[in-house]
């Protein structure tokens, strides 16, 4: 979609940026502060002797999320916002009066970003049997690890976020996208789906890991509010099943919270997406 994408690596300023200007290229700003953040999360993490590996694929998926905002039209959905920013520290919203619902306005940013996540993932993931499991475990510690740093530079923000939505909401989301990865790419024909005997293995070698792996990083950044957030694991895997079943009223913890609540609303900003993206030959 784009003739010009450039990286740029800067001493100061914003932790991840990304521009899209009025020729329409396309520029990712990274603070080289990330490298300092990541190898200290990284320097604790139990996946060992796979740092390196880590290292490039967080960068790759800071890069690939900033690219999503572009690819889904999030700039024209958004008029007049020039930038999207990986943190939201001391950022107030800056929406201009989208062509949304005015109840909606408080959510729209939030959603964005979940949506560039989302696609990020899919982008990243693939499914369960194209890849080695092992190797999908250090993919999807190396997102949370991005998630855990944005976590850790906002920390310090005395007001909630307006623009982003908690670190909780965006692990939800990845484990709960992992959950799935036995379905995407399979027909529905039940013969073609993974048996039950498969699925649990899944769980036990890359899900339950993923999401130890998330506490860990949060532990070992004192992370205290991701820590709480993310509650134990029974709770947590309570949650992505009950938004699964779309018992709403079930939800415990903060994170699928968070997603549920802005479930409806990202409903109704899909279809800006989707005709952004067929008047613009993109599509996700
Ligand atoms: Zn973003």
């Amino acid at each position: 979609m784009f003739s010009d994408v450039r990286i740029r690596w800067q001493q100061k300023g914003p932790m991840a940026i990304s521009t899209r200007d009025i020729q329409h290229n396309f520029v990712v700003e990274i603070n080289v502060a990330v490298f300092e953040y990541l190898t200290q999360i990284f320097r604790q993490i139990p996946i060992s002797g796979t740092s390196s590996v880590t290292f490039q694929q967080s960068l790759d998926w800071i890069i690939l999320h900033e690219i999503q905002h572009a690819e889904l039209g999030h700039f024209s959905i958004l008029d007049g916002v020039p930038t999207f920013s990986l943190i939201s520290s001391s950022r107030k919203s800056q929406v201009q009066e989208p062509d949304l619902p005015r109840e909606l306005w408080d959510k729209v940013e939030r959603c964005l970003e979940l949506q560039a996540d989302h696609e990020a993932l899919e982008e990243m993931l693939g499914n369960m049997d194209n890849v080695d499991w092992a190797e999908l475990r250090v993919t999807i510690a190396s997102i949370a690890s991005v998630i855990v740093l944005i976590e850790n530079i906002d920390r310090d923000n005395p007001n909630p976020s307006e623009t982003h939505p908690k670190a909780a909401t965006r692990i939800f989301q990845l484990l709960g996208h992992v959950g799935d990865m036995w379905s995407i790419g399979t027909s529905l024909h039940a013969d073609d789906l993974p048996n039950a005997e498969r699925i649990q293995e899944f769980a036990k070698e890359v899900i339950l890991p993923a999401y130890y792996d998330a506490i860990e990083m949060a532990k070992s950044t004192k992370a205290t509010n991701l820590i709480h957030d993310l509650s134990d694991p029974e709770i947590f895997f309570a949650d992505i099943a009950h938004a699964k079943l779309g018992h709403w009223d079930q939800l415990q913890t903060a994170g699928a919270k968070e997603w549920a609540e802005l479930k409806d609303a990202n409903g109704q900003i899909l279809p800006l997406v989707y005709k952004f993206q067929a008047e613009n030959n993109t599509s996700i």
